[in-house]
């Protein structure tokens, strides 16, 4: 009997429908003769409005309350989804992260897994039950209740699969798979039949919504076979795994990012150790640098333009303000209204030409680069945001149509 792991997204749990939908779905792969451990998420858009709900009562809530807030969303599906599946007759019980053994480290909102004590889980399996375990949630060492941060529940499903070393993680979504590019962007879009592992990080670090991207790492690290696939038709989704084949697509999609932000330091000393005291003063605020460009302009100069998450950007630049005397820096100044643009394959790392084709399409739809930055199986460009969308349709064309 095979063990498989059902991760079920807020939108295939968000009404009494769906959430019978999803119970004959288990019951499907039930009858299959395979046991079925089922990650939720909270119903439809639950947990922005309880963070909404926060924000009635405070601007500025206490993480831990958060969590203790925002956990109650999985809670309810998870009950929904048991009392579901018994009514039609399968014996189900769902469990909280801390039931399920899930520890975290102790970093309210964005927790990370550090142990997942599976006896519950495997106690429950061997009563002949479906166990319906809420994402998204773990307890720290002081027993206080934990997230994941937002999309979480992706990697719980993938931390109980690796754990219990299930054939196959299936994450039901409201689209049938991984596409070459977001579909309401771009109308052929195509959906993918297979994708690896480091092409899905980069596409769910890049902008590309389906699967959260600590999911993705933590799937390549323990070999989880992971497909994402639509609870609302039959049809196999997206397998995501270590290798495909290596003469298909040379790339696999394209994204866009629009919630990204450029820092300029103008005029800082052209001396040993400048570039530290700036990115130093990010780590210390916990921003994530991403792209980075160090130019000179005048002499004794140089300028250092960089990218932070969008939501950082104002920490970022009044940090950089108050230290700028210190660092001997003219200016701080950030632009929000950028996007970073990106086309993504595992095919780019034996084939030359495909930056050079990247170009001459954003030249020819007449997009100006302000910034570039590459990795082994990704390009990137940062644009003007108004023009994110016509860059990712004209980019799909050149390489994917
Ligand atoms: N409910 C949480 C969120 O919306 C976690 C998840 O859905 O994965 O972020
Ligand atoms: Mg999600």
């Amino acid at each position: 009997m095979a063990l498989i792991v059902l991760k079920f997204g807020g939108s295939s749990v968000k009404d009494r429908e769906h959430i019978f939908n999803a119970a004959r779905i288990i019951g499907r792969w039930r009858n299959e003769g395979n046991d079925v451990v089922t990650v939720v998420s909270a119903q439809g858009d639950t947990t922005d409005d309880l963070i909404e709900k926060a924000g009635e009562i405070t601007h500025d809530p206490s993480k831990r309350e958060m969590d203790m807030l925002l956990s109650t969303g999985e809670q309810i599906s998870a009950a929904l989804l048991a009392m579901a599946l018994e009514t039609l007759g399968c014996p189900a019980i769902s469990l909280t992260g801390r039931q399920a053994g899930f520890q975290t480290d102790r970093t309210y909102m964005s927790a990370r897994i550090r142990m997942l004590d599976t006896e519950r889980i495997e106690s429950e399996l061997s009563r002949n039950r479906v166990v319906v375990v809420t994402g998204f949630q773990g307890v720290n060492q002081y027993d206080d209740i934990t997230t994941l941060g937002r999309g979480g529940s992706d990697t719980s499903a993938v931390a109980i699969a690796a754990a219990l070393h299930a054939e196959r993680c299936c994450i039901y979504t409201d689209v049938d798979g991984v596409y070459t590019a977001d579909p309401r962007l771009v109308p052929n879009a195509r959906r993918l039949d297979e994708i690896t592992f480091d092409e899905m990080l980069e596409l769910a670090t890049l902008g590309a919504q389906v699967l959260n991207s600590r999911s993705v790492e933590l799937a390549k690290k323990y070999s989880v076979c992971l497909e994402v696939r639509s609870s609302l038709t039959d049809k196999p989704g997206t397998i995501v795994k270590e290798v495909t084949d290596v003469e298909g697509m040379l790339i696999k999609g394209v994204t866009k990012d629009k919630n990204v932000a450029v820092i300029n330091v103008l005029e800082v000393p052209d001396v040993p150790g400048a570039s530290f005291k700036i990115f130093s003063l990010m780590a210390q605020k916990n921003i994530n640098v991403d792209v980075i460009l160090q130019s000179s302009g005048k002499p004794d100069c140089k300028d250092v333009i960089f990218t932070v998450p969008e939501p950082d950007a104002d920490t970022a630049v009044s940090v950089l303000t108050e230290y700028l005397p210190r660092f001997g820096g003219r200016s701080v100044s950030v632009d929000k209204n950028v996007a970073k643009v990106s086309v993504v394959g595992a095919g780019m790392q034996s084939h030359s030409g495909i930056a050079s084709r990247m170009f001459e399409a954003l030249y020819e739809s007449n997009i100006n680069i302000r910034m570039i930055s590459t990795s082994e199986i990704k390009i990137s460009v940062l644009i003007a945001e108004s023009e994110a969308d016509r860059a990712v349709q004209a980019l799909h064309d050149a390489f994917l149509s």
